[in-house]
Formats: structure tokens, sequence, C-alpha cells
């Protein structure tokens, strides 16, 4: 490893001459199998089944919000196919989440002045209409507790707009991108010191979920049909999560709806003139309480020589309800589905045994990936570590969509970038230059981080991500861009192929300590 006082100097003269700006960590020189590189490429690139996964999990299946039916179905379906291609040990194991919900039916229409539909959602674990309801609509925004004086004794059977009027800006900037050379400079820096956690920001988020119960409890009281939030965003795209509890014993929720802004705001701007609207809506919602538990899906390729050591990769499998989850994450899913599949197929000898992992309950709080982490290697409040946590090299987890994978995030760990570096050698071709010693957060690699195992996220391009399908109902099969996925399966199956066939296994941090117990802990991206 390079004195980190060259950087500078060697960073400058890269950049001036246009050099890859990975260069700032030498690649080991561990030895590379080219031949089985170029097996996985064939595989990956002339014989891709990655977009057709994708399409049974999201045209077919979709959406697969964490314990509804409709999640099971899409599970079933990937057990099969599966263990049609031939993997090992293809099984789900149950941990405790708590009840399913699934929307049956939603219609939401403006009825007078003027009829017209309105593009809107039912929030995920929250009551229906119980049949069609025609009601007036009233225009009520809330944001704090003094507001409810004004409204008391005013919205009972009423549909309640809480939302203030937001005018949704033009678009000048493209909604898709791909990282630049500049953008993967920056990046692959490392992070000012002493940036910790954001204090504010946690706090802001706890006052706002403390306000929402209050006013979810006030709603409730006075007896509205439903509840009617604009959404972030525009152009129809509306962005929708829970309005409630997977748990049996929460606290009842009034039916909340999301609505598109600019469907939202004509109903508002209507109102403020002091012209009545009617709107009518017909849902129905279920809610799963027989099996409280959900699962996830595990499936194996033996190793040989090492084979009681493991390579880990996963990604997760459940999603909001909107859209058909296909950038969150099916797209994740269906990359490391496949890149199962292209070693299976391509004939690459494994010598440790590699273990996919499906994760559900991501959405509400990597709920699904912490219960087999806790059950297989160790308990992260008292890092109290079992066997197994020795025995896993690595775990590999995409979860940011569609785009391309063009690098590395090290999570801090210094001593493994040498050798992604000399991984990553041969998909220069195909953008794959970055390491970052950043950490990045809001996902499942963090439950392995957790415990002291390496736990990575790889760097992927924007595309419409942020701007158009995370957690939406645009978050659909068209957005997903086959050449990306097809280059991801293909990058994850080598990385995976050369941790499981590396000498050693992967170098690790030093164990975290045992956190200071907190009071809130939130996950889910
Ligand atoms: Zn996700």
């Amino acid at each position: 490893m390079r004195s980190r006082f060259a950087l500078p100097l060697a960073l400058g003269l890269a950049l001036s001459v246009g050099l890859p700006v990975a260069a700032q960590w030498t690649p080991s020189a561990e030895p590379l199998d080219l031949t089985a590189m170029h097996q996985i490429r064939t595989e990956g690139f002339e014989h891709s089944q990655v977009m057709t996964i994708e399409s049974y999990l999201t045209d077919v299946y979709g959406p697969r919000l964490t314990n509804s039916p409709d999640m099971r179905q899409a599970a079933d379906w990937a057990v099969k196919e599966m263990q049609g291609w031939g993997l090992a040990n293809v099984h789900e194991e149950p941990w405790p989440f708590g009840r399913g919900w699934a929307n049956d039916r939603f219609v939401a229409l403006a009825v007078s002045p003027r009829a017209y539909p309105l593009i809107a959602y039912t929030k995920a674990w929250t009551p229906g209409t119980n049949g069609p309801v025609t009601a007036e609509a009233v225009y009520a925004p809330m944001e704090s507790e003094a507001d409810f004086a004004r409204y008391r004794g005013t919205l009972k059977g009423k549909f309640v707009l809480i939302s203030p009027i937001r005018d949704p800006e033009a678009h000048f900037e493209p909604q898709g991108r791909r990282f630049t050379r500049d953008d993967l400079q920056k990046l692959s820096m490392a992070p000012e010191p002493g940036q910790g956690p954001n204090e504010a920001l946690r706090r802001m988020f706890l006052a706002r979920r403390a306000f929402n119960e209050k006013l979810n409890h006030f709603l409730l009281d006075e007896g509205v049909a439903a509840v009617i939030e604009s959404s972030r965003g525009d152009d129809g795209t509306v962005f929708v999560q829970s309005g409630g509890s997977q748990d049996p014993k929460a606290p009842p929720v009034p039916a909340q709806v999301v609505m598109a802004v600019e469907h939202y705001n004509r109903i508002a701007r209507t109102l403020e003139k002091k012209i009545p609207v009617t709107l009518q809506f017909d849902i129905r919602n279920a809610f799963y309480d027989k099996d409280l538990n959900s699962f996830n899906i595990v499936a194996e390729l033996p190793g040989t020589d090492k084979a009681d050591q493991v390579v880990m990769l996963g990604a997760h499998f459940d999603s909001w309800h909107s859209g058909t989850g296909a950038t969150d994450n099916a797209a994740g899913s269906a990359v490391m589905m496949e890149a199962m599949r292209i070693l299976k197929e391509s004939g690459v000898k494994l010598r440790r045994t590699v273990r996919l992992a499906l994760w559900t309950g991501e959405e509400e709080g990597l709920l699904g990936s912490k219960a087999y982490v806790l059950q297989h290697f160790g308990d992260p409040k008292t890092m109290a570590l079992k066997p197994e946590q020795a025995q896993v090299s690595a775990y590999f987890n995409v979860d940011n969509g569609t785009g391309a994978i063009r690098g590395v995030y090290l999570q801090g760990n210094e001593a493994v970038a040498p050798i992604f570096a000399r991984w990553m050698e041969p998909f220069h071709d195909l953008g794959m230059r970055t390491l970052t010693i950043r950490n990045t957060g809001g996902t499942d690699h963090l439950s392995f981080d957790a415990v002291g195992i390496p736990g990575f996220q790889f760097i992927q391009d924007p595309i419409e991500y942020q701007t158009r399908t995370h957690h939406s109902n645009m978050d659909l099969y068209d957005r997903v861009q086959p050449g990306d996925m097809m280059k991801n399966a293909v990058i994850v199956a080598s990385f995976v192929y050369d941790a499981a066939t590396r000498d050693d296994l992967l170098p690790r941090k030093p164990l975290p300590p045992a956190p200071k117990p907190t009071t809130t802990q939130q996950g889910g991206r």
C-alpha cells in the first residue's frame, strides 16, 4: 500500500493526464482469473436472463410489500426459478414481522364542480373507505397542533386536504443522469472529518413523527372520510409509503391518500375560491394477520476445498406498493439472482460456498437482514458473536436502482481497497473505476457491517432514482435500463467469484464496539 502523502501528487497527475480516478489505491498483485472473467461475461452478455427475471418480479408478481400475498407469490416464483436453475438449498427463512397489507381496489374521482379522474394512491397499512364514498372536500393545511383548533368539529365525513399548496418547478435539468468523471472524483475523496450523524435532522424526523401521530389521532376523532396529502415530485408521479404500522397492536389510523401535486392543487385552489368540491373514493384495503412471520429467500452454490467458508450477496426483495418496485428493488434482486445463474451456467469452479439472500422488511427498517444476522452471526447490541461470523468473507449488496455499477463504497475498510482496485481492472471498460473510503447508509449491508462482517454496497449511476422512481407509482419495468442490469450482474458475479476463490478471507476492519443503547433506530431506503 502506498503512503497517503503521495495522494495529492498522484491524484493531480492522474487527473491532468485523464487517468482513471481510482488511482489512489495501487491494485494488489493478486492473481486475476481472466478465463473465468471471460466465461462470466459470455454468459452474462450473450445469454442474459436478467430482464426476464425483472419482468416476472414486477409486471407479473409486483409489487412486493412485506408480508403481502403478492410478495409471497413473487417469492414462490423466485424459489421455483432458482430450484429450476439447479441452485442448492433454496429455501425461505422465516422471521417475525407483523401483519401483511394489500390494496385490492382504488378509485379516486372529482365529481363536482367538474368531473375528472384523480392520480392518487392509498398509503400502506391504512384502512379503506368501506365501499364508495362521495363527500365534500375541505382544504385544511395543518402543520402544528395549533392548527387543530381551527378545524375541530368541522371535518366529520369529509375528505381533508392537509398539505399546504406547493408550486412545482419546471424541469430545466434532466431527470436521469450518469455520474460524470468530476462526480466520481469528488465521491472518491474522503468525507470531511468530524461530520457525525446529522443530529438536527434526526430531531426533526422524530418531531415530525410525533406530530403525525397527534394529527392522525385528531383526524380519527373528527371522523374524516379520508385524509389527502400532496406528493413530492410532479408530472403525475406520486411518492407514497406507509401511513400506519405492521404491528397488530398499533393504534388505529384514518384512511390516507397521497395525490399527484397537480391534481391536489386544482382542488385546493378551487376550494380557496369558496367553491365547493365533491370527491368520490372507493378504497378497498385488506390486513393479513394470520401469519405474522415474513421470510428471507436463501439459495446457495456449494464450494469445494473451502466450502465451510461463505461469500454472501443479496438485495431486498420487498418493495413499496404504488408501482411494482422495479428499481427498488427488483433491480437489485434480479441482478443478484442473475449473478447466481451466471456463476452456475458459466461452470466456473468455486472454492468457498456462495450464498444469496433476498431480504424482506428492508423498507420497514432493514428488518429481514437484521433478523438473519442475529440468527446466524451475532447480536450487534452486545457484539456477542456466533461461530459462523468468522466464516463469512464478505457480503455484497445492490440497492441503488437500475444504474450501472461505477465502483464500490469501502465502508471505511482501507485494507480491502487494493484488492477491489485489482478486481475492478477487468471492468474499466464498463466504466467501473471508482473506490471511495466513504460509508453509504440505509440498506442491508449495514446489518453485516454492524457485526464486523465486511459489507459492501456498489456505487451506481443515479439514472432517475431520486427524481422519478424511488418509492413512486412510476417505479415500473420501463424505467429499468437493460444494459446497466447486464453489466451489474456480470460485475457482481465476478466480484463474488474473486472472493470465493482467493486464498484468504477478505481483510476486516477492527470489530465495532457494542453500541450504547439509543432511543430510536430507523432504517429503510
Ligand atoms: Zn431499496
